[in-house]
């Protein structure tokens, strides 16, 4: 049986920045991935919020060329423009980003395991027995702090009585890439009761790499579907019929708020399983950065300390207090069925009032947390061990 200080289950973004730092605070770490390749099954679009390409410094040729504009689109395709003076969203290229974070793990001393799951704990006083699958081999490790970076449905969770995300759209999309750079690049969302039941469709073209995606209640309308009518629909847009199909992506978001019963003694979560989305946006890539760089603080100090009830100050309360309104916002759109209500919707916006409250959602920062949950990621920093 192997030992490690902390066993991290997921090597997404959350998975993948919790242990290049808890690494260069010298914990040893194993970070274990059901996915053989990183780069295959992406499931985000990627976009990045000004305040994260701020705050963390991405490693050179992970993120796309700016996005300033916004074009909001009444189901009838009536278009507000918002326009920012600033940079304000970037597409991520999640392939060579997560490569990029797992080399710098592997790099400093971070033993990862590729093409391996998660399949059972049992915990003891100050520790656990982790039970993990790699290729049909059982691997059995004795770990002090088990982390769940798992995701939306997260497995650690729910092995280690934690709370578990209820509250989940879906997004579907694809992605597509032009032959040369295009100059107009731009975030174009689209509120559809029947295309997007309860959340946005969206084209985020940042002029070389398309998005072109569609997200809402899965109870509510067949995804695949949907895209097929509203590429269709937005072909006077952008027409994808002229560019380089890449990829499909798709999975659930967890939309309900940060989860309230995130850590105790055994270990805690990180990113989508802790629910660490906007639920108004389903913005999860920044609150996944802050969360994971939070508790490779935490943990360090259970680790150091030996006390694992150090674990139990981890809490997502910090976000949970800027996400209320949020929250509501999104129980609110949730409500609106109607196609009529929603064009209404987006007359208002159009409104002097109503396009500041837009230019609040699209280019606030008010749901990020400064203090404590805040670190720094250097593409060439090595830990001092
Ligand atoms: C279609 C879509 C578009 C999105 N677009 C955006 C966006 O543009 N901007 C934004 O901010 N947010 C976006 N989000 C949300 C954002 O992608 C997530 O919040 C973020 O990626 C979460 O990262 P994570 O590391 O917590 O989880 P994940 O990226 O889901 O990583 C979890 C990892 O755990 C692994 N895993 C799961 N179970 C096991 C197991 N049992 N054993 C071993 N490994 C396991 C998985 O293989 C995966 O690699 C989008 C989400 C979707 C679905």
């Amino acid at each position: 049986m192997r030992n490690y200080d902390v066993t991290i289950i997921g090597a997404g973004l959350a998975g993948l920045q919790c242990a290049r730092l808890l690494r260069a605070k010298g914990v040893t770490v194993l970070l274990a991935d059901r996915k053989a390749d990183l780069s295959n099954g992406i499931h985000t679009t990627g976009i990045f919020v000004r305040k994260t390409f701020e705050d963390f410094a991405f490693p050179a040729g992970t993120l796309g060329k700016p996005i300033s504009r916004v074009s909001l689109y009444s189901p009838n395709l009536r278009r507000s423009g918002l326009e920012s003076s600033l940079d304000e969203f970037r597409i991520g290229r999640m392939d060579v980003l997560y490569k990029s974070l797992l080399n710098d793990c592997v790099g400093s001393g971070v033993d990862f395991l590729a093409a391996t799951r998660f399949i059972s704990v049992e915990t003891y006083d100050g520790g656990s027995i982790v039970t993990l699958e790699s290729e049909g081999t059982p691997v059995r490790i004795d770990t002090k702090v088990l982390v769940g970076a798992d995701g939306a449905n997260s497995s650690v969770a729910k092995a280690i009585g934690l709370d578990q995300n209820r509250e989940l759209i879906v997004g579907f999309e694809e992605v597509y890439e032009r032959a040369k750079q295009h100059n107009d690049p731009r975030l174009h969302c689209f509120l559809d009761a029947e295309l997007a039941p309860g959340y946005l469709a969206w084209i985020a073209d940042d002029g070389h790499e398309i998005h072109v995606g569609v997200g809402g209640y899965a109870a509510h309308f067949k995804p695949r579907a949907a895209l097929k009518t509203f590429k269709n629909k937005t072909r006077n847009i952008v027409d994808c019929r002229g560019l380089t199909f890449v990829e499909s992506r798709g999975g659930q978001i967890p939309v309900g708020g940060v989860l309230k019963k995130i850590a105790n003694r055994a270990g805690l979560l990180i990113g989508d399983a802790a629910g660490a989305v906007s639920p108004l946006t389903a913005g999860g890539l920044d609150p996944c950065m802050r969360l994971s760089t939070y508790a490779a603080d935490i943990i360090a100090e259970s680790v150091r300390t030996r006390d694992p009830s150090i674990l139990l100050q981890y809490s997502g309360n910090e976000f949970r207090a800027r996400f209320v309104s949020r929250l509501w916002m999104r129980r609110a759109i949730s409500l609106l069925k109607s196609q009529t209500f929603l064009e209404l919707g987006c007359a208002l916006l159009r409104g002097r009032l109503g396009n500041r409250f837009a230019r609040h959602v699209f280019f606030g920062r008010g749901s990020f947390p400064d203090k404590r949950a805040l670190g720094t990621y250097r593409a060439n920093e090595r830990p001092t061990l």
